[in-house]
């Protein structure tokens, strides 16, 4: 839901969601697709977004979340990612923030601040990138979590596309000052 959109749209989506007693697996699979890509419109992409959201509802039915909980963090990817609509960054948020395993979320923010400061290119790859942070990092979700949060608070606020550079607390690392 937060792909290519400010969290801004995504929460008047979840509060439609909300409003209509919809946060229920179940009831995300009975809603008619068109009424429910209406009532998460604000968040951008609705068509799609609300075919994958069913798909993932789908996902979550067969596969208990208890159970998803129990497994390794690479089995557990590797069946988010079978399902359609679900890549990376989503499997991965879910599995640092709704299963608490220790995995590092690379999102569009995460490789603008890194490439800008000289860790990587901007053209880095999701998983180049993600090895940068496990094989340099304790591997603790608490971390992981806190770590990604300021990432996305720091350039969402100073590193913009165009980044206020005199806010930043990084510019004697960065490579890049504006
Ligand atoms: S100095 Fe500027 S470009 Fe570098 S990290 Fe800070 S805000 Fe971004």
């Amino acid at each position: 839901m937060t792909q290519n959109t400010s969290w801004k749209n995504v929460v008047k989506a979840l509060e439609n969601l909300n409003n209509s007693n919809l946060i229920e697996i179940e009831k995300i699979l009975t809603i008619e697709i068109n009424k429910l890509a209406q009532l998460i419109k604000s968040s951008g992409y609705y068509n799609e977004k609300s075919k994958k959201l069913k798909n993932l509802c789908g996902f979550l039915e067969m596969n208990p979340i208890n159970e998803l909980q129990k497994l390794e963090i690479e089995e557990v990817r590797d069946k988010l990612l079978s399902v359609k609509g679900i890549g990376n960054e989503t499997a991965d948020s879910i599995i640092l923030y709704a299963f608490n395993k220790p995995i590092f979320v690379i999102d569009a923010y995460t490789k603008r601040l890194f490439s800008r400061i000289g860790i990587c290119d901007k053209n880095v790859s999701y998983e180049s990138l993600q090895r940068i942070f496990h094989n340099n990092l304790e591997g603790d979700f608490r971390l992981f979590n806190e770590y990604h949060a300021l990432i996305v608070e720091h350039v969402k606020n100073v590193c913009k596309k165009k980044a206020i550079c005199e806010r930043c607390i990084l510019t004697s690392l960065c490579n890049t000052v504006f």
